[in-house]
């Protein structure tokens, strides 16, 4: 199968990524990926942008060299499930991604804590979709969190970057990917599948992600990023919730 859409990509604002928005736009064109969001990394992440990046981000075109710009974050999931941009930075973004990252000030310490701050985090009514919820340095109770995200309706990431050969250190454990492939199939839980490039030839580059796809469990309609107008959808129907929800306060 060909996902030609990309929710998970970094940019030079995140500290440690070499593109910059332009040129991501176009390494997504060239690989024919039709739709890519930008998720820098909260303000918290070492080298990570200030506020300010996000505030400003309507400046960046919707659409680049045909390429659909979705304008998100990468948040970081802190104590108590807390995200490190306030609702209001929040409320300016189309599309909020958050995930556990190391020396970002958190102070969780087990399986047990981190599964907890990540299902606080997906009670946020901003939030879109939860970042490598397999990783071995943050390991989460799957099940806990996989009914907490068909709750909230919050999306699930296969991140194709954990088992990137080029990286010298794998993120991601195949077993549990899998598990997570089946628990979303049962629970009715959308995923994602993402890259989480930090260059832009990374943009849609799924191969590592072959043993889900080739898995029994693997559906394709559980994939919200399975093709543009999925993730157009999904977003329409993202803002009129949050519409509704801005008109409340
Ligand atoms: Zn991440
Ligand atoms: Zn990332």
């Amino acid at each position: 199968m060909r996902i030609n859409t990309d929710l998970h990509t970094h940019t030079v604002a995140s500290g440690h990524a070499y593109s910059t928005v332009d040129e991501m736009a176009k390494g997504a064109f060239r690989k024919g990926i039709k739709l890519i969001a930008i998720t820098d990394h909260g303000p918290q992440m070492p080298g990570g942008p200030h506020l300010y990046h996000f505030g400003n981000l309507v400046v960046v075109p919707d659409k680049l060299y045909g390429v659909k710009i979705i304008k998100g974050v990468e948040a970081n999931i802190l104590d108590a499930g807390d995200l490190d941009l306030d609702q209001e930075i929040l409320a300016l973004l189309d599309f909020v991604a958050a995930g556990i990252h190391r020396l970002t000030g958190h102070s969780l310490k087990n399986k047990k804590e981190y599964t907890e701050a990540v299902i606080q985090a997906m009670e946020n009514p901003y939030l879109d979709l939860i970042t490598h919820p397999v990783q071995q340095e943050y390991p989460l109770f799957l099940e806990e969190v996989v009914k907490a995200a068909a709750q909230n309706n919050v999306i699930l990431e296969l991140n194709a970057s954990s088992y990137s050969p080029k990286k010298n250190y794998t993120r991601g454990i195949k077993s549990e990917s899998l598990k997570l492939l089946q628990l979303a199939k049962k629970y009715r839980v959308n995923l994602a599948i993402n890259s989480d490039a930090h260059f832009h030839n990374e943009i849609g580059e799924y191969s590592s992600l072959n043993f889900i796809f080739e898995s029994e469990f693997f559906e394709k309609e559980l994939i919200i990023n399975r093709s543009p107008s999925h993730v157009i959808d999904y977003l329409e129907k993202r803002n009129k919730r949050i519409n509704k929800l801005k008109k409340s306060v």
